[in-house]
């Protein structure tokens, strides 16, 4: 009966983290979905894992080190395997700045060449807004740790049977989003390329028009368990309403803004009340707005 009274069959966990099955040996690990905070850690993002009988292959290791500490104990709860591998689908500090607790651990950890350029880029100023948001308390001992192993655009590997493939085909939300595929299962890990729930962000680290073809080339593996970067695990329709058709409105949108002669002053005038559904839609979506404008004039 506790069973059926949780939705979604998610479990609560310390640090604001929800456990959710996905399918057979997948699962997801779902942050909330405001901003960082002391009491989730830096883990405002959804992560997952995949049980093997040779060990955990996790997706990305969370915001700080106590943030990690914490995915892991989330993991204890389903297996007692070591956490082997841990890919980084992105360089947005939750994806990697948990790798250092991993490694302690014995993980080994591969991202792509360009989400490492993104970290090392980003990483003071990524430690300076956690110390802001987080506290300089929790922050304290996480370390900038990156990939052991990196790669251009692809990467296969085996783990106790499981096929992962590892694809960075452009910038999406950040510089060297990947999204993992498990053949087999046909499950997908988006990182930031999905955001479901949401309102995503786009930033100066984003390509809003390379990240919808990347969205593209990720949807047309047709997966069967999307498993985005923000919000719930989830199915490819939801991943593209809420992140794909938003994209394409919001470029519209401006293009047509600008098209009318519209100033970037004005570029609050840009109605995207369609997407006010989406949580976080009151602080990001003007700021959004103002980014595509940006892009576009440069294109
Ligand atoms: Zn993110």
């Amino acid at each position: 009966m506790l069973v059926l009274a949780l939705p979604f069959g998610q479990s609560w966990a310390d640090g604001k983290l929800k456990l959710q099955k996905v399918t057979e040996d997948v699962y997801a690990i779902v942050g909330e979905l405001g901003n960082r905070t002391p009491e989730n850690l830096g883990n405002n993002a959804t992560f997952g894992f995949v049980v093997t009988p040779e060990g955990i292959v996790l997706i990305d290791s969370g915001g700080t080190y106590q943030g990690a500490q914490n995915i892991d104990m989330l993991i204890k709860s389903i297996t007692d395997k070591p956490v082997v591998t841990v890919i980084n689908t992105g360089g947005q500090d939750h994806r990697w700045l948990g790798n250092g607790y991993f490694k302690e651990q014995g993980a080994e950890i591969i991202a792509s060449e360009k989400a490492v350029i993104d970290q090392k880029s980003r990483s003071q100023d990524q430690f300076i807004m956690l110390g802001n948001l987080v506290g300089k308390e929790i922050v304290k001992n996480t370390d900038a740790v990156y990939a052991d192993k990196t790669f251009a655009e692809q990467f296969e590997f085996e783990t106790g049977g499981t096929i992962f493939e590892i694809r960075h085909s452009g910038q999406a939300h950040t510089p060297g989003d990947s999204f993992v595929w498990l053949p087999q299962k046909r499950v997908m890990f988006t990182g930031d390329i999905v955001y479901v729930e949401r309102m995503l962000g786009v930033g100066a680290q984003s390509n809003s028009k390379s990240w919808i073809s990347v969205f593209q080339t990720m949807a047309a593996y047709e997966p069967r368990h999307l498993i985005p970067g923000h919000g719930k695990a989830t199915n490819l329709s939801q991943a593209k309403t809420d992140t794909y058709d938003y994209l394409l409105f919001l470029r519209k949108s401006v293009a047509d803004f600008i098209e009318n002669g519209g100033d970037i002053t004005n570029i609050g005038s840009v109605n995207q009340s369609k997407y006010n559904y989406l949580i976080n839609y009151e602080t990001i979506s003007g700021r959004n707005a103002q980014q595509v404008f940006t892009e576009i004039e440069w294109e």
